[in-house]
């Protein structure tokens, strides 16, 4: 399929995801037609993606998140690509819940770097109200130093989000991670529904949601499709899109899956940028084993967000300088 039958076939489906379209979701993507994107011809995809991009984006333009852990480790669920669930063996030490300060500090430090949001993600189920309590006073305090905040912390209670939100949270984080049809394949201790109603309660409190996924589980070109496809139909689609390359780490049950082609990545990223316009797409673990070409296709298949620091919770990520180093050589911008 060319660049102009894509177009056609989304304009003909009514499908406002076309490069003139302007509404966020009055669309519905069927997962046929974001299998289409991710089987088109490359460059038909990137341009297509880029085009989109540039309608509704600085193109030059990338958001710099730093995402620390302020609870690390003995998790009771089962999600099969992390080291912080209690029931693998990884070698992650358990770390209690930060103190208030050492999260200043280390927020602090990263809008020293550069960075313009913070998001703070604890291994837990779901967080507990004495824990909630914790977390609110961290993100008065994060938010005082002019920084975005975003917490990742698990499924919420009725009444937690709100709490969230009045206390100044500007994003949830909560990933739908694949297609519902390979979910089981990977969690069991939690289910697709479980997800969706502790994001629609972060919706209601009025909270920005940040939710995306993880490529390279083993899922079929068509699963990466039936993920964006989710996500891409939420009304409103997130504002903001993680996608994640996943990082084998060995001990969990994903440790050693067939690796995927990192042109595959980066469709989908393309996918994501052209069903979700105006989201921002970050392009989140995994980087650090992408070779510099493949990030920077990633940039131009309309990533415009990256964790920017050294730690993914628990897992490595490239150093702020070779961030920058790179930045620098493809004359992106940190956007404030
Ligand atoms: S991804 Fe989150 S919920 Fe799942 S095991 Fe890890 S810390 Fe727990």
């Amino acid at each position: 399929m060319n660049l102009n039958s894509l177009i056609t076939n989304n304009v003909t489906q009514g499908n406002p995801g076309n490069i003139t379209g302007e509404s966020q979701n009055s669309e519905f993507w069927n997962v046929t037609e974001v299998e289409s994107l991710l089987n088109a011809p490359f460059n038909d995809l990137i341009f297509r993606a880029q085009t989109v991009h540039r309608q509704y984006h600085d193109p030059n333009g990338v958001q710099l998140s730093t995402l620390i852990s302020v609870k690390t480790g003995g998790c009771p669920e089962d999600c099969g690509y992390c080291p912080q669930a209690a029931r693998y063996h990884t070698g992650v030490e358990n770390q209690d819940m930060l103190s208030l300060d050492e999260v200043v500090s280390a927020a602090t430090a990263a809008k020293d770097k550069g960075a313009s949001r913070f998001c703070m993600g604890a291994a837990w189920r779901g967080p507990k109200q004495r824990d909630i309590e914790k977390m609110t006073e961290m993100v008065r305090a994060v938010k005082s130093l002019g920084l975005e905040t975003c917490a990742t912390l698990g499924l919420l209670k009725p009444g937690q989000a709100q709490q969230l939100g009045e206390a100044g949270l500007d994003y949830y984080n909560h990933n739908l991670d694949t297609a519902p049809e390979y979910y089981e394949e990977i969690i069991t201790t939690r289910q697709y529904q479980d997800r969706l109603d502790t994001l629609q309660q972060v919706r209601e409190a009025g909270i920005n949601v940040c939710c995306g996924g993880i490529v390279g589980m083993g899922e079929t070109r068509r699963s990466r499709a039936g993920l964006i496809a989710q996500l891409a139909n939420m009304n409103p689609y997130p504002e903001s899109v993680p996608i994640n390359h996943l990082v084998q780490v060995e001990g969990t049950p994903l440790y050693g899956t067939a690796a995927l082609d990192p042109l595959e990545f980066v469709r989908t990223i393309a996918a994501a940028r052209i069903t979700m316009p105006k989201a921002m797409v970050r392009l989140s673990a995994g980087r650090q084993e992408m070779s510099e070409a493949i990030q920077s296709l990633c940039f131009l298949a309309g990533a415009n967000s990256i964790f920017y620091g050294d730690k993914l919770l628990t897992t490595g990520n490239p150093e702020t300088d070779r961030d920058r180093a790179l930045m620098e050589k493809l004359g992106l911008h940190a956007l404030s």
